[in-house]
């Protein structure tokens, strides 16, 4: 099937704050299609979560999408009404796993009475026995039986809460995923079996899959495309195999460069510096003062995108040059 699921274009998301504005999500360009999956990655800060909000049209009241196009299988998201978005789209087609929601379970109720909850607030038409049926199957699909439908959060472990979590993204069968950071608070084993749980189900259920993370190698489990975020921006994108082949971007190639390896001697690199500010980002290149391989040109101008395959493309005035 070649037709997008879901098209992004030209989004721009900003917070208002006290004098000015913070440019969470500064010109994000991308389509996905049924059944794939995109890897979001980039330090903390740059706009992961914040793109994730604006593709639910669920941005905190002081900021706002400035600009842009959200396509869902034809319809324009970004432009239907807040009541007319929560009736049709928010959780029944797109919905997001928010980053920390397990440690925001309710220690006072039962998995079951949130999960139920949940069911009324976003499908309030669903009858109690009906949405008890949801409950039970979503937390089949993760592997979790029905006991854990009366325990309390405290009874379960981190692996499980998490779990349950992903289970109330998928109760109302949405056909795309958005997961935000679904695995970082976890230890590696579980991380590991967590994903590798998302990664059968996104094939079972050809799910579109948007996985946010800052740990690059969680996306190399999962995506099949994959977009690096730096102050708003996707300054690398393609598909995995060939990111992972041939990085473009020199911030890209850093986040490669610094992920731990179990063999060898290399000392692992780091990315000096810190991410900007999104009220007054950089001039020229936003990556200019970390940068390596800054020239004066990266100072005063900003790149365009440089396509290098029919999907792949990146941000910089230095590509194709061999800088390492
Ligand atoms: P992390 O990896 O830490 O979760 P992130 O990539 O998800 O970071 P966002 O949470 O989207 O980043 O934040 C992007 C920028 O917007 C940051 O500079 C952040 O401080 C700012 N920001 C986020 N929420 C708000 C808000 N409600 N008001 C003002 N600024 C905000
Ligand atoms: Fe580095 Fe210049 Fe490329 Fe930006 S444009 S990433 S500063 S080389
Ligand atoms: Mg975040």
């Amino acid at each position: 099937m070649n037709k997008f699921l879901l098209k992004v274009e030209g989004l721009r998301t900003y917070y208002d704050v006290e004098g000015g504005e913070v440019k969470a999500v500064d010109g994000v360009d991308f389509s996905l299609k049924k059944g794939e999956s995109l890897g979001i990655v980039g330090e903390s800060g740059c706009g992961k979560t914040t793109l994730g909000y604006s593709i639910i049209n669920f941005v905190p009241p002081n900021g706002k999408i400035a600009k842009g196009r959200i396509q869902f299988d034809d319809m324009n998201i970004s432009a239907m009404p807040e009541a007319e978005l929560r009736k049709r789209i928010r959780w029944k087609k797109i919905s997001m796993i928010f980053q920390e929601a397990m440690n925001c379970l309710n220690p006072f109720y039962t998995v079951g009475n949130q999960m139920i909850e949940t069911l009324q607030i976003h499908a309030p038409e669903i009858k109690r026995d009906e949405a008890e049926e949801l409950v039970r199957r979503s937390l089949k699909t993760m592997d979790l039986g029905t006991d854990v439908i009366d325990m309390y959060p405290h009874e379960l472990s981190g692996g499980m809460k998490q779990r349950v979590v992903i289970a109330m993204g998928l109760m109302l069968d949405p056909e795309i995923v958005i997961a935000d950071e679904p695995t970082s608070a976890l230890d590696v084993i579980i991380q590991a079996r967590i994903l590798n749980m998302l990664k059968n189900l996104q094939r079972k259920l050809e799910l579109s899959l948007i996985l946010i993370t800052h740990d690059l190698s969680i996306i190399s489990e999962v995506a099949d495309y994959v977009a690096v975020m730096y102050a708003g921006e996707f300054i690398e994108y393609g598909p995995l195999y060939e990111i992972y082949k041939c990085q473009s971007h020199p911030y890209t190639h850093l986040l490669f460069e610094s992920i731990p390896k179990m063999m060898g001697k290399q000392s692992l690199r780091y990315i000096p510096g810190i991410p900007p500010n999104l009220k007054s980002p950089p001039y020229g290149c936003r990556f200019h003062p970390r940068c390596p391989y800054a020239i004066e040109k990266c100072k005063v101008k900003e790149p365009t995108r440089t396509k290098l395959t029919k999907n792949h493309y990146a941000k910089c005035h230095r590509i194709g040059e061999k800088l390492w």
